[in-house]
């Protein structure tokens, strides 16, 4: 099939205009702005009330969103960060959670102007991995940096469409390795993929083959600047093909969906509203499922990429500290990833307000793990890295600060997810099970993958975590010495 009829079939109207209430979707940039400007100089009790309906594990009503967006209070910002930080340990204690992203394919039809995969953009060295060549760079994740969750990333394009991506995704579960340590077998446990928006047919055929997450971001949430970055003609430029991507995957039986914007490209105040209205929109429509995760990359240099410079709404470093904190509180049950995009001290300083994933050992180039070649190549990837410490370095790193690292998988593969992870998280029970399972997959992985200094420190958490097991969970705790024993004899992935 030509291209361009291939480009005309992507969207179907039908799968649009069946969610929209009055013709409208659900973001009105008027009334967003006007909550912006009528929550202004909020009063520090109201400030000091919604803290508390967030710590209560509620997501926060527009107005509550737009009244903390608009603190500009020194001492109040520092209570804001303080109880975003309470709220993350409530719902996730000390836990985080690492991974990889997998980029399959630079082809792209877009022609985003911020993406260095832009079909216009002539220096990019485009290349699709073929199946063999996603097991390779699935061995060298699993078996010798000891990865077991992926995000997936693909240009949109008819060589990388649902079919490839369904066979990319049965290729990385199929992949079993000896581990660095000779352990054991290395496997991917969970496949999660950052891909254009599809049909429900489509996300039917994904959930087949065992998808995890489907993470999609809106980029922007405002029409204006939507229309502006991503040029009339493409599939991209439909802004509610994409709104509504997240509906359609639910709709097909995806129920661990993940929403994000990007910011740099417009005010950074009106995303975050942005974001908690596809959130609340999630919730209402679909019987209190919200999002698994929320995204909040930054714009970041790319290749021959010169809107990136031009851009007039970069967030700076105080800014985004302060957006992560209010996400956290906005949405307070939601996983939130912080990327490789990041610095390493812009990572320590903002993960203790929220965030509870992110990737290490981090290459975005296509092939790039397997290849030999420098760790960043311009040309091969989409945009510039901001962290390329190995996985062994952050986990050793986050260990020394008091975090667990989970590798933890068990949720899907047991049916705690969508809703029904939801409701525990908001209840506080998943974090009863998460922790066990962080424990035994962290036993797990130190075996396996960790080097000599990760190891020390790795130990003494995992002794820490094992003796408040001990003391505030007494009866579950026979069951995990079982099970952790099994571990250190050898047996692998054992899960409560
Ligand atoms: N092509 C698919 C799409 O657009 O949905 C897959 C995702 S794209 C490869 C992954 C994400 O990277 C985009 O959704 C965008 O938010 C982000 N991205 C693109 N260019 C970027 C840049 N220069 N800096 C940071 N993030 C960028
Ligand atoms: Fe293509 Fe996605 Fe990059 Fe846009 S962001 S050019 S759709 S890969």
């Amino acid at each position: 099939m030509e291209t361009k009829d291939w480009i005309n079939g992507v969207i179907k109207e039908e799968e649009i205009t069946r969610y929209l209430e009055n013709g409208k979707d659900f973001i009105n940039d008027g009334e967003i702005w006007q909550k912006l400007e009528t929550n202004k100089n909020p009063e520090p009790q109201k400030v000091r009330d919604i803290l508390k309906k967030s710590f209560a594990i509620e997501t926060l009503e527009p107005d509550e969103t737009a009244a903390l967006l608009n603190v500009e209070d020194e001492e109040l910002l520092e209570e804001m960060f303080d109880m975003a930080g309470k709220v993350k340990k409530k719902v996730y204690d000390n836990r985080i959670v690492t991974f990889a992203p997998l980029y399959c394919s630079n082809l792209c039809v877009n022609n985003c102007l911020y993406c260095a995969f832009r079909k216009e953009n002539h220096v990019e060295k485009r290349r699709r991995l073929t199946l063999e060549e996603v097991r390779n760079e699935a061995r060298v994740l699993a078996g010798k940096i000891g990865h077991k969750r992926l995000i997936v990333v693909y240009g949109e394009h008819p060589s990388s469409d649902a079919n490839y991506i369904a066979d990319t995704i049965k290729a990385i579960y199929e992949v079993n390795v000896e581990t660095k340590n000779g352990n054991g077998n290395a496997q991917i446990r969970r496949v999660n993929i950052n891909a254009a928006p599809m049909c429900i047919d489509d996300f039917k055929m994904l959930r087949e083959v065992g998808i995890g997450t489907y993470q999609v971001f809106q980029e922007t949430y405002s029409h204006e600047a939507y229309k502006l970055v991503h040029p009339a003609g493409t599939i991209k430029s439909n802004y509610q093909w994409r709104l509504y991507a997240l509906h359609r995957a639910v709709e097909a039986g995806i129920d661990d969906v993940a929403i994000g914007a990007l910011f740099g490209l417009y005010d950074w105040r009106f995303e975050v509203m942005g974001l908690l209205y596809h959130a609340r929109e999630l919730e209402k429509r679909f019987d209190g499922l919200g999002p698994h995760t929320i995204s909040f990359p930054r714009l970041e240099p790319a290749a021959n990429t010169p809107f990136i410079e031009e851009s007039k709404h970069k967030v700076s470093d105080r800014n985004f500290k302060k957006l992560v904190a209010i996400i956290r509180l906005s949405v307070p049950y939601t996983g939130m990833i912080i990327t490789a995009r990041e610095r390493a001290d812009i990572k320590r300083d903002v993960i203790p307000v929220g965030c509870t994933q992110t990737d290490a050992s981090t290459r975005i180039g296509i092939g790039a793990y397997s290849d030999k070649y420098s760790e960043q190549e311009a040309e091969r990837q989409q945009f510039v890295l901001g962290d390329t410490r190995s996985l062994d370095e952050v986990i050793g790193e986050f260990a020394e600060s008091g975090y667990i690292t989970s590798f933890c998988t068990a949720g899907y593969r047991c049916g705690r997810t969508g809703k029904h992870i939801m409701n525990l998280l908001k209840c506080g029970k998943e974090a009863h099970f998460c922790k066990l399972n962080a424990v035994l997959t962290f036993r797990e992985w130190l075996d396996d993958f960790a080097g000599d200094k990760t190891k020390k420190a790795g130990e003494k958490i995992i002794k820490k975590e094992i003796d408040e097991i001990k003391e505030k969970k007494p009866s579950v705790y026979p069951k995990l010495m079982e099970c952790y024993k099994r571990i250190e004899n050898g047996e692998r992935d054992i899960y409560f």
